[in-house]
């Protein structure tokens, strides 16, 4: 493994093994792997150092960050609204049970709730957990409100939900499950963007014992490729789930929080949902996530669910100050101004590379370059290759290659990223 990383960086400098392991004095990714559990294909970078959209590596070599910690430095890097709320509440108080009253919690609260469809709010960590919530709360309110035993959730192919057992479940991805198995029951998949698949399942289970009780699904597929959602399948979907007394749950994680440069990406739909979930982009870089629902699904009581870490005073001030911040640097309007940009310039790139590049699509600052099905480079090689330009991104499935900078992003930094991308394409091309 050691090795095999040496000779990654190798590759990507074009230089002897022996070279880059004698360069590595202050870091050594040898000593990391002895001691970290090799769960992630990690590239050959230790970065350092960060400032707006800019990072820079253990040896000094900066890069644009267009991955922005994979949608989640919605500010960039320390950013003044971070600094001065981590380093304020640090001072007062960081961490307090949930068994006391939070204000900032609360105050947070209420800025979620009076900027979206929400009316109730839980903080806990991360995205997985926010969603395990929301299936907790989903099955809940099918056990005390619906009166069904055996509630069955539908999620999409192509899906990310997170990697707790619930939430690989909920993954319409098989290569999250494998091995991992027996896995949680009361799951059922469908082909994403298509009603008909919905509507047939639905029948098909309600024919048995089962019922479907919720269906679950990202407003666009963020890791299964930057697909976006269908605005009529999701208006069909609503109408379907108003007949048939089913939740509609929309995975927020990704594409919330200003990413698409609406704050949520049911926005782009046309619709509300009865629950959804926040988590990366909340927090800006501190770990944050939070199940949000209307009230006639807000069944949880007293010792229904809970997290230490769940919306302690530190994050909350951080994720109030990521909130605020979006207001008064008017980063949505920023996100759908650099978000045509960047589109438009990758449309450009496309039509420069045709043998390689199929198209460029998404929302506001979250785009996907689609490789052409049998094109001879594939979205990791693309990646590396601007890496080798300064340029950080990162891949969305084999053949997309997926852009999700901060949300402060510049017009210039925009045009620099392009350029650095076409100059990584022409050098595999
Ligand atoms: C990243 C992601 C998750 C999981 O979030 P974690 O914080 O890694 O648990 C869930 N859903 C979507 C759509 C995501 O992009």
């Amino acid at each position: 493994m050691a090795k095999n990383l040496v000779e990654q960086i190798s590759v990507l400098e074009n230089k002897a093994p022996e070279a880059i392991a004698s360069k590595s004095t202050a870091f050594n990714p040898e000593d990391f792997d002895s001691y970290v559990m090799q769960t992630y294909g990690r590239f050959s970078l230790a970065l350092e150092r960060g400032q707006g959209c800019r990072v820079w590596d253990t040896q000094g070599k900066e890069y644009l960050d267009f991955v922005a910690g994979i949608a989640t430095c919605t500010l960039g890097h320390a950013h003044p609204a971070l600094i001065e709320a981590i380093t304020s509440q640090i001072q007062t108080l960081h961490h307090v049970s949930n068994l006391y009253y939070i204000p900032v919690q609360g105050e947070l609260a209420k800025w979620l709730v009076n900027h979206s469809c929400a009316d109730k709010v839980f903080f806990c960590n991360s995205g997985a957990e926010a969603n395990e919530g929301a299936i907790k709360l989903a099955r809940k309110y099918a056990h005390t409100v619906l009166g069904i035993t055996e509630p069955i959730i539908l999620t999409a192919h192509a899906s990310f939900h997170g990697r707790t057992l619930a939430t690989i479940t909920a993954t319409g991805q098989p290569k999250y499950q494998k091995n991992f198995d027996p896995l949680v029951p009361g799951f059922h998949y469908v082909p994403y963007n298509d009603i008909t698949a919905i509507e047939s399942a639905i029948t098909e289970l309600d024919a048995s014992e089962k019922r479907v009780t919720a269906i679950l699904l990202e407003p666009l597929q963020g890791e299964g490729g930057v697909n976006p959602g269908d605005p009529a399948y999701f208006q069909k979907i609503r109408q379907l789930c108003d007949e048939q007394g089913i939740l509609l749950i929309l995975d927020e994680v990704q594409v919330g929080m200003g990413r698409t440069g609406k704050l949520w990406g049911y926005e782009n739909l046309g619709i509300e949902p009865d629950i959804f979930t926040s988590a990366k982009g909340l927090g800006g870089g501190i770990p944050i996530g939070a199940t949000l629902c209307k009230h006639h699904c807000d069944v949880f009581q007293p010792g229904d669910h809970a997290s230490t870490f769940g919306g302690n005073p530190l994050v909350c001030a951080v994720a109030l100050a990521v909130c605020q911040t979006i207001e008064t640097e008017n980063l949505l309007a920023n996100a759908q101004a650099r978000g045509e940009q960047l589109r438009t310039g990758l449309q450009a790139v496309a039509a420069k590379f045709p043998l390689q590049i199929a198209n460029a699509r998404g929302w506001g600052l979250i785009n996907g370059l689609q490789l052409v099905e049998d094109s001879p480079i594939t979205a990791i090689e693309i990646v590396k290759a601007a890496m080798a330009e300064g340029l950080l991104l990162v891949p969305a499935g084999p053949k997309v290659v997926r852009f999700v900078p901060p949300l402060i992003v510049s017009q210039a930094e925009i045009e620099t990223a392009l350029h650095k991308l076409e100059q990584a394409i022409a050098s595999l091309a």
